[in-house]
């Protein structure tokens, strides 16, 4: 078996044994702070000593891996990602990228010291679903989560408690990310690596089997826009009187749907989405000529 193969099949195992320990319906389920979490890491924690990796926790409850006998303290290279996931989510968003960085680190085994030292680091926390907060395994790490953050109720009601329940719970240090204290010296990081599946269809479309991210986009958002028009009898007003929202929006939309195409071949990196857009459900009917419309308009860029 050359290598390739044989960190595939390694790869495989671990990936398929966390799904089977959290699946749930058509998903898996790794709560941010929360019971499947937990046996992701557990089963991280087995499958590293399987690999000859020395594993311990910071105050935050992230997992931290190294090869056992690199106990240098230079600044460290981290490859990580999280192991949480949203509610019935996907098993390789964030898992990729931990297993990634443990067969790295396994690769590097009796050559480790040729280059800067790795750790592997699995972060909690990272999806909003949950608290309706994003990156808090990552933040209270770095001493960035506000105190009010570990207030935040359960999705399911304030009855199944706050994240700084689920913190404590998990053997937090929650007084010290209350107070903001720094638990990672950031001097102690020379750089830090994510491999993480493409949230978009480009690379499957393009046959890429990996690519390198440039940039994230920035966005701006109006949650609410109003287009008022004039409501009337759809069989008695003629076309010329006629102050139609649903048409006025639709013709705007699609002007600026042309407007994003000429942006694009001037060069630009641009999307563009208007995910909402509904005719007030107190007034509309079939017979009703739409005297106003709700949408949503959202942008983003990599650009300034
Ligand atoms: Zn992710």
């Amino acid at each position: 078996m050359n290598d390739t193969t044989a960190w595939r099949a390694q790869a495989e195992a671990l990936l398929n044994d966390i799904a089977d320990a959290t699946r749930d319906g058509p998903g898996i389920t790794r709560e941010s702070y929360g019971p499947g979490e937990d046996a992701a890491l557990q089963l991280l924690e087995q499958h590293a000593a399987a690999l000859g990796l020395a594993c311990e926790y910071d105050r935050a409850r992230n997992l931290w891996m190294r090869l056992a006998d690199d106990t240098r303290t230079d600044p460290v290279v981290v490859i990580g990602s999280h192991v949480d996931s949203v509610p019935q989510g996907g098993n390789y968003d964030g898992l990729a990228g931990v297993v990634a960085g443990m067969l790295v680190l396994s690769s590097l085994r009796g050559r480790h010291t040729q280059a800067a030292p790795v750790r592997v680091l699995a972060l909690r926390g990272e999806e909003s679903a949950w608290y309706g907060r994003a990156y808090m395994g990552s933040m209270a790490l770095l001493g960035r989560l506000p105190a009010a953050a570990l207030q935040l109720p359960h999705r399911t009601g304030a009855g199944a408690g706050t994240l700084g329940d689920a913190m404590a719970r998990c053997g937090a240090d929650v007084d010290a990310i209350a107070r903001g204290e720094s638990l990672l010296p950031v001097a102690a990081v020379a750089a830090y690596l994510e491999l993480h599946i493409e949230q978009g269809p480009v690379m499957v479309a393009r046959g890429w089997p990996v690519a390198a991210v440039t940039g994230i986009r920035g966005n701006v958002r109006h949650n609410r826009v109003r287009c008022i028009g004039e409501a009337g009898h759809s069989g008695a007003v003629p076309r010329w009187l006629r102050k139609d929202a649903v048409l006025a929006v639709a013709q705007l939309l699609s002007r600026m749907d042309e407007h994003w195409r000429v942006l694009l071949q001037m060069g630009m990196d641009l999307v563009m989405t208007s995910g909402i857009c509904t005719t007030p459900a107190q007034s509309h009917a079939v017979s009703v000529i739409p005297g106003e419309v709700q949408f949503s308009f959202e942008a983003r860029s990599q650009d300034a």
